[in-house]
């Protein structure tokens, strides 16, 4: 019980009492929801990002569906998303109708490969998906070129890179480079509100379009309305959902904001110590190289497991047993049974996504993680591989 209690998870949130302070001010408001907060976290993730608008909903997969929605697709035509990612970015083209393509990976970043993407780009593809794979932000401009020549709109996934920047410098969020960016605030990702997401755009026309679907399609702009009887009256003009974030989450995202530069502070000195004790060892691979650029949001490793004859799961087991907590990012999207009934994806056609998802590992990484406990780690997995090389 005392081991499984102590073991390490590979990502966990940081939670401390003025955050637990402002969330109870909130609980002693007249607003619930639909209150104040919703626009102030609102307000400082554009002032962060430099984003003009942002859409605060209830999770970062929503954001996705209200993203898509947004752009007004016809159902039918293509989108295109990076393999190695987390369900919901592909579901999101799903939810709307649209065929959900995959593009082989770089096996530097994990991130979409642009040579691939002008390969798997078709007539009929409308938008295309970049993840910030592990924090690190994908190749952003030469993405928006590709966008722009096919004439697809972008949506950026940056659900592990909220605090990281673009190779020009810029902040990942203030969408330069595209339509939209989606964040999400899942207790797993760099800052939390429980469950929670966001979508920031530049566009006034996607801002007040996502603020209509956010609730149920609702409008009360005299403006948009064919009649103003009077100010009980509202108008559905779309089929909306009810994906509103509350004001306790927005409290706890504010308040977590405020902390987000040390959080991403302190997860860069621990990856530069992992990669430090890990530099020599031929069997460990950081995907993680030193960037500054980076929030890291995941610790990945890849470790030829065939070649150094270990299975994944033996490690995954000794290091648990250990008090080390392990996971995979990600299995490739387009070998769900679902992908697969539905739209018959091959993995041949994934040399380099195949290739990771064989070899790929995830270390814990959390800001409250002390030096002792990142060397605790390595050190484990250290001598794994010590008693089964060294005579
Ligand atoms: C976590 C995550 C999501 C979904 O966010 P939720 O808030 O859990 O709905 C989408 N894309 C990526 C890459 C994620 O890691």
């Amino acid at each position: 019980m005392k081991k499984f209690c102590s073991i390490l998870p590979y990502g966990r949130q940081s939670i401390d009492a003025s955050d637990v302070v402002a969330v109870v001010r909130v609980l002693k408001s007249p607003f619930l929801t639909q209150g104040p907060v919703i626009e102030a976290f609102e307000q400082a993730l554009c002032a962060y990002t430099g984003a003009k608008y942002c859409v605060a909903v209830a999770n970062g997969t929503a954001a996705l569906h209200l993203a898509v929605a947004a752009l007004g697709l016809n159902k039918g035509c293509s989108g295109v998303t990076s393999p190695i990612t987390f369900l919901a970015t592909a579901n999101a083209l799903v939810y709307n109708g649209i065929n959900p393509l995959f593009v082989d990976i770089d096996p530097q970043t994990a991130n979409m490969s642009v040579d691939a993407l002008t390969q798997v780009i078709r007539k009929d593809t409308k938008v295309i998906i970049p993840v910030h794979f592990a924090g690190r932000a994908a190749a952003m401009k030469e993405i928006a070129a590709v966008a722009a020549r096919k004439k697809c709109f972008v949506i950026e996934d940056a659900a592990h890179a909220i605090g990281s920047h673009y190779s020009d410098g810029g902040c990942v969020g203030n969408c330069m480079y595209s339509d939209m960016t989606i964040f999400s605030f899942h207790p797993v990702k760099t800052i939390t509100t429980g469950e929670g997401g966001a979508i920031m755009t530049n566009d006034k026309r996607f801002y007040d379009c996502l603020c209509r679907l956010r609730s149920h399609g609702i409008t009360r702009d005299p403006l948009l309305m064919k009649k103003s009887p009077g100010s009980w009256y509202y108008e559905m003009r779309e089929l909306g959902y009810n994906y509103r974030l509350t004001d306790m989450q927005a409290a706890l995202g504010l308040s977590q904001l405020k902390k987000l530069d040390r959080f991403v502070a302190r997860r860069r000195q621990i990856v530069a110590r992992y990669n430090k004790t890990f530099n020599g060892c031929s069997w460990i691979r950081p995907v993680s190289s030193d960037d500054e650029r980076c929030a890291y949001h995941l610790y990945v490793v890849r470790i030829d497991f065939k070649k150094f004859r270990i299975s994944r799961r033996d490690l995954m087991q000794k290091l648990a047993s250990s008090g080390v907590g392990t996971q995979v990012h990600y299995i490739p999207v387009y070998r769900q049974p679902f992908y697969q009934q539905k739209f018959k994806f091959s993995s041949k056609n994934f040399p380099q996504a195949e290739k990771y998802y064989e070899e790929c590992l995830s270390l814990p990484l959390f800001p409250a993680m002390t030096d002792k406990e990142v060397d605790r780690v390595s050190g484990t997995i250290k001598n794994i591989f010590r008693k089964k090389y060294d005579s």
